[in-house]
C-alpha cells in the first residue's frame, strides 16, 4: 500500500497529514511544535480514534522529520519508508516563478529559499522542511504547491499597484495573493456541484478562516484576490487588519513613539483585525459570544467584518462582470452560518442572491441559496492537504 504525506511547515512547527493513494483515505496526521525551541509537543492522531502524545526536545525540522518517521513505524502506521512514495509541501511564496505545483529539486528548492524575502516567516523553514524529508527519504519524490501559483493567472490590471512601474520590474513588487490551493479547490468543487464546466463559470470563493481571502475565479483562473503582496491586505481578519491607508501607517509610528517599521507591521498582522477591534478574541467564536451578550464592541466588530466581505463581493462582481455561484469556506465560512446569512441577506439581494434558512443551518458541504436565488451560494469544507496529495501524485508519477 502507498501512502503519501502532505507537509506544512512553519518557523517551529511541522504539520501533516499521510493518505493512503490512490483510495485517498487519511491514515494519519498530527504536528510537532516549539521545533528548536524546546519541550515540543508531538501528537500523532491515527487508526480508529487512536492517539500517540509525547513532549522532548526537537533541534530542528531535520530531526523533527526523522522522529515523525520513526515514530510512525513504531505505532505501526507504515510497515518501512518504502511504503512512502512521495511527500507534497504547502509553500507559501512562489513569487511570478511558480505557476503551477512543481517537482522539487535543488534548482526549485534554491529558488523558494530565495523568494523568502516575500515571506520571511515561511519560505526559509518550508525549503528546511523540504531538505529534512529528501535526507530521510532520498529518491522520492517531493512536491511543492505554492500558495500563490493559482493567483499568477491574474491579469496585469489586477496585480499591479499604482505606484511607479519600475518597482514591480526591478523589485517585484505586486500583488500575489494567497489561499491559492484552498480558492482552487473550492471552486472546483462548486463547479462540480454545479454540474457544469468552470470554464463557463464565474465563481466568487470567500475563504474565511483566522487568515480571510476573497477570490473571482472567472472561467476556473483567479482573475482577482483580497491579498496582496504579502497576506495583511484585503478583508478584516482575525489578527490582521486587512485593507489600511498606507499613511496610517506612519501616522501611528509618530504617535505611538515607534521607530522600527517591523513593529507597526507587526501590530496590523498580529494586533489588529477581530482582535484589535473587539478587545475580546481574535476568535470568530469569542467575538459572536460577546456580541450575543450585549458588547457593543464586539457587534460593530461582526458588522465590519461583513462589511468588508461583502465589498470584496461586490467589487468581483464587477471585475467578473456578473456571478454565478459564491462559496464560503474555511473555520468561519463552514461553520458560522450566521456570517453567510449576515453577508448574504438584504445586502445582496440586488444582486438576485437569496440563502435558504435551513439549508445554511449546516456545516457540512451544501448548497445554501434558495429555489428562486439568481446565484448559486455554497458552503464547501475546504481540502487544502487534499489538493497537495493529489498534485503530489500527479507530478511525482505515483502510480500505487
Ligand atoms: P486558520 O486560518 O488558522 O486555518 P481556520 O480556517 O481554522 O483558521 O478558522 C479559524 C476561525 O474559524 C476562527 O475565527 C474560529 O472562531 C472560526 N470558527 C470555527 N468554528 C466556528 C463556529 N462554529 N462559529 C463561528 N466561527 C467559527
Amino acid at each position: 500500500m502507498s501512502k503519501v504525506i502532505a507537509v506544512n511547515a512553519g518557523s517551529s512547527s511541522l504539520k501533516f497529514k499521510i493518505y493512503e493513494v490512490p483510495s485517498e483515505d487519511v491514515v494519519a496526521s498530527g504536528q510537532i511544535d516549539r521545533i528548536g525551541i524546546g519541550n515540543s509537543n508531538i501528537s500523532i492522531k491515527y487508526g480508529e480514534g487512536q492517539k500517540f502524545e509525547d513532549v522532548k526536545d526537537i533541534a530542528d525540522h531535520e530531526v523533527a522529520t526523522e522522529f515523525l518517521l520513526d515514530q510512525l513505524n513504531t505505532l505501526n502506521i507504515i510497515t518501512s519508508y518504502d511504503e512512502i512514495s512521495g511527500t507534497g509541501h504547502r509553500v507559501v511564496a512562489g513569487g511570478e516563478v511558480f505557476k503551477d505545483s512543481t517537482l522539487l529539486d535543488e534548482e526549485a528548492i534554491q529558488k523558494i529559499e530565495e523568494l523568502a524575502e516575500f515571506a520571511p516567516l515561511h519560505n526559509g523553514p518550508e525549503a528546511r522542511a523540504i531538505r529534512a524529508f529528501q535526507k530521510v527519504l532520498p529518491g522520492k519524490p517531493a512536491v511543492g504547491v505554492f500558495d500563490t501559483s493559482f493567483h499568477t493567472t491574474m491579469p496585469e490590471i489586477a496585480y499591479l499597484y499604482s505606484i511607479p512601474l519600475e518597482y514591480y520590474e526591478e523589485f517585484g513588487a505586486r500583488r500575489y495573493g494567497a489561499h491559492g490551493t484552498s480558492h482552487r479547490y473550492v471552486a472546483n468543487r462548486a463547479a462540480e456541484l454545479m454540474g457544469k464546466p468552470i470554464e463557463d463559470l464565474k465563481i466568487i470563493t470567500c475563504h474565511l478562516g483566522n487568515g480571510g481571502s476573497i477570490t473571482a475565479v472567472d472561467g476556473g483562473k483567479s482573475v482577482d484576490t483580497s491579498m496582496g503582496f504579502t497576506p495583511l491586505a484585503g478583508i478584516t481578519m482575525g489578527t490582521r487588519s486587512g485593507d489600511i491607508d498606507a499613511s496610517l501607517v506612519q501616522f501611528l509610528m509618530k504617535k505611538l513613539n515607534i521607530t522600527d517599521i517591523d513593529e507597526m507591521i507587526s501590530i496590523l498582522n498580529n494586533k489588529s483585525g477581530l482582535l484589535g477591534l473587539s478587545g475580546v478574541s481574535s476568535d470568530m467564536r469569542d467575538v459572536e459570544d460577546a456580541a450575543d451578550k450585549g458588547d457593543e464592541r464586539s457587534q460593530t466588530t461582526l458588522e465590519i467584518f461583513y462589511d468588508r466581505v461583502r465589498k470584496y463581493i461586490g467589487q468581483y462582481i464587477a471585475v467578473m462582470g456578473g456571478v454565478d455561484a459564491v462559496v464560503f469556506t474555511a473555520g468561519i465560512g463552514e461553520n458560522s452560518g450566521r456570517t453567510r446569512a449576515a453577508i448574504i441577506d438584504d445586502h445582496m439581494s440586488f444582486f438576485g442572491m437569496k440563502i435558504d434558512e435551513a439549508a445554511n443551518d449546516t456545516r457540512d458541504e451544501a448548497k445554501i441559496s434558495s429555489e428562486d436565488s439568481k446565484v448559486a451560494i455554497y458552503t464547501i469544507p475546504t481540502d487544502e492537504e487534499l489538493v497537495i496529495v493529489r498534485d503530489t501524485v500527479r507530478l511525482g508519477n505515483i502510480n500505487e
